[in-house]
């Protein structure tokens, strides 16, 4: 029996996980893909990629994915006080505008990141990603 991780909206981001999974030895793969990636509209009409993973795997790919995410968040911190509690000034709230973070910073880590602005909400300052 499968269950579902995660939903992702695009392609990148789902393959992302996939592979670590994959990599990882976890018998994950993604449902709905292809109608996602032919149409993104119709992503709205079934909530996007699914990645799903065995039952008794799901804990372990949970965690897995978890650890990437916190990765992610702990490569960003603030210049000034050092703290990771940034709020992201460039787009907009949510765990989709994270999601397509992650899949720069694993792909691209360089041009089109930067220029994102970040606010630290400890101490308020405000700063571009580099
Ligand atoms: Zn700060």
């Amino acid at each position: 029996m499968y269950v579902i991780l995660r939903t992702y909206d695009n392609y990148i981001n789902a393959n992302i996980a996939l592979s670590k999974l994959l990599d990882a030895g976890i018998h994950a793969h993604l449902q709905d893909e292809h109608t996602v990636t032919v149409d993104p509209l119709l992503s709205l009409a079934i909530n996007g990629i699914k990645l799903v993973v065995p039952k008794e795997e799901a804990p372990t790919a949970s965690a897995m994915l978890g650890i990437m995410e916190d990765e992610y968040k702990a490569s960003l911190s603030c210049p000034q006080c050092g703290s990771c509690e940034l709020e992201d000034l460039s787009k907009p709230k949510g765990l989709g505008s994270f999601f397509r973070g992650i899949s720069h910073w694993l792909f691209l880590r360089d041009t089109q990141y930067f220029g994102e602005k970040y606010r630290c909400t400890q101490c308020g300052r405000e700063f571009d990603r580099e």
